[in-house]
């Protein structure tokens, strides 16, 4: 059917290359192109035998035209984009310069501010309109999954959608003291921040994991969960139209945190630059080069994740709860494709997204969430690639400890 270019080669590209060979019928032709164009071979070199053609570049992403230069020379119809957040801009505009369509699994967010928000991305939706191009943005897990469960459960179970909590559990162990799942600077980014939630029209703030709940999760067993800011709280408050309250709930085990808090105490935690021996460092960005490569956690990681919805509201006047979710084991996903859960769940959903693109089941110009497309054929691709889910109606299932 055509050719996709995918951006990045870290773990979580990995698994979505894996995934594409999966469906040479669609990405006939593939080339992946990071900045370390070794990762690139190393992943290319996985694939040996593949019926979807290979081939590998060096990009630096920041730069708009090194871009531009490789998707002139590639011909791809889609840019898969799973370099990292800061990227996104440079490449949505090479992306329009060249007429190609777009897809990514987290959203902007400059890299001297943590800070991240849809507006910068949103600003494109004219832009991609005119050209006639489709921007899907967020189609990994959380954002992605969790943001179609949410558009699955509006169109076939909710008159009036009132509250959402997404619950993210991931209760693998690796072995290591301290190691994050995916880059450790754009995960402590986001856990070391304000936690917020959406309430009536507003948006609540939090000190950063001070609201802990214990959920006693299918396949997982009673863990905790810290409320946090997730990027999908911002899309889903402005797309699910009369929703109340929107929560996001992360695990993490009580080493993690104390590991953490240790960090952040010291001050490796800081985005602020210092001058170490001369030459100015930023303190996460070290911490980064210290610990464990996430995508060298696939053989070591034991455990499952489950990632899913807690949906309440009304059907036929009647109140109604629907919890939808997907568990993930860390050593299947890693005989599979020689990645862990996290990489996994993020790869596939990034894969489906371009797949219904390149199909054109998914495509409308414009700047889109997810969640503003029909969540039908997602949810039947996600079953048929990997990651089935699993619904209740019953709330008992889900007892608070
Ligand atoms: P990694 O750090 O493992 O990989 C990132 C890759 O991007 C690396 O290969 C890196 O190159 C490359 N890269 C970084 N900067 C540039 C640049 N300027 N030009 C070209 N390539 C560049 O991250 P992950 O694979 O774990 O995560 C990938 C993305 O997926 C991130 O944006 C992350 O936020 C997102 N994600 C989304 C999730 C979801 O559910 N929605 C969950 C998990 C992750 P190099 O190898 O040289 O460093």
């Amino acid at each position: 059917m055509g050719k996709a270019l995918i951006i990045g080669a870290g773990g979580v590209s990995s698994v979505v290359v894996q995934k594409c060979c999966q469906h040479p019928d669609v990405f006939e032709e593939i080339c992946i192109a990071s900045r370390t164009i070794e990762k690139c071979d190393a992943i290319k070199n996985k694939l040996v035998g593949s019926k979807t053609k290979i081939s590998t570049a060096q990009v630096d992403a920041d730069n708009t035209d090194e871009v531009i230069n490789l998707i002139n020379n590639f011909g791809p119809e889609v840019v898969i984009n799973v370099a990292l957040p800061y990227q996104d801009l440079t490449i949505m505009d090479a992306c329009l310069a060249t007429g190609v369509h777009y897809v990514d699994t987290a959203n902007y967010e400059p890299p001297d501010t943590a800070k991240f928000e849809y507006k910068w991305q949103w600003a494109y939706k004219e832009k991609f309109e005119e050209a006639g191009l489709t921007a899907i943005l967020g189609s990994g897990f959380d954002p992605g999954v969790t943001s179609i469960f949410t558009a699955y459960a509006q169109k076939h179970y909710f008159d009036e959608i009132h509250t959402i909590d997404i619950v993210d559990v991931n209760a693998g162990d690796h072995g290591y003291p301290f190691a994050t799942n995916f880059n450790p600077e754009i995960n402590i980014r986001e856990v070391t921040a304000n936690g917020r939630y959406f309430e009536n029209g507003d948006w609540v703030e939090t000190e950063p994991l001070s609201v802990k709940k214990v959920y006693n999760l299918p396949e997982i067993g009673p863990t905790d969960i810290y409320l946090m800011y997730h990027e999908e709280l911002e899309s889903l408050s402005k797309n699910i139209k009369g929703v109340k309250r929107i929560r996001f709930w992360m695990s993490f085990s009580e080493r993690y945190l104390t590991h953490l808090k240790v960090l952040e105490n010291v001050g490796m935690t800081s985005i602020e630059p210092i001058i170490y021996e001369g030459k100015e460092i930023i303190p996460l960005q070290f911490l980064k080069e210290l610990l464990p490569d996430p995508a060298s956690l696939g053989p070591r990681t034991k455990g499952k994740t489950n990632i899913g919805c807690v949906i309440q509201g009304t059907k036929d006047g009647k109140p109604q709860t629907y919890y939808v979710y997907n568990v993930s084991d860390h050593e299947k996903c890693y005989a599979e494709v020689g990645s862990q859960a996290v990489s996994y769940t993020t790869g596939v959903p990034a894969m489906i997204g371009a797949m219904l693109l390149m199909k054109g089941i998914w495509k409308k110009p414009g700047v889109y969430n997810v969640e503003e497309f029909d969540p039908d054929p997602f949810m039947e691709a996600l079953n048929e690639n990997g990651l089935p889910w699993q619904e209740n109606f019953s709330p008992t299932l889900l007892d608070e400890v």
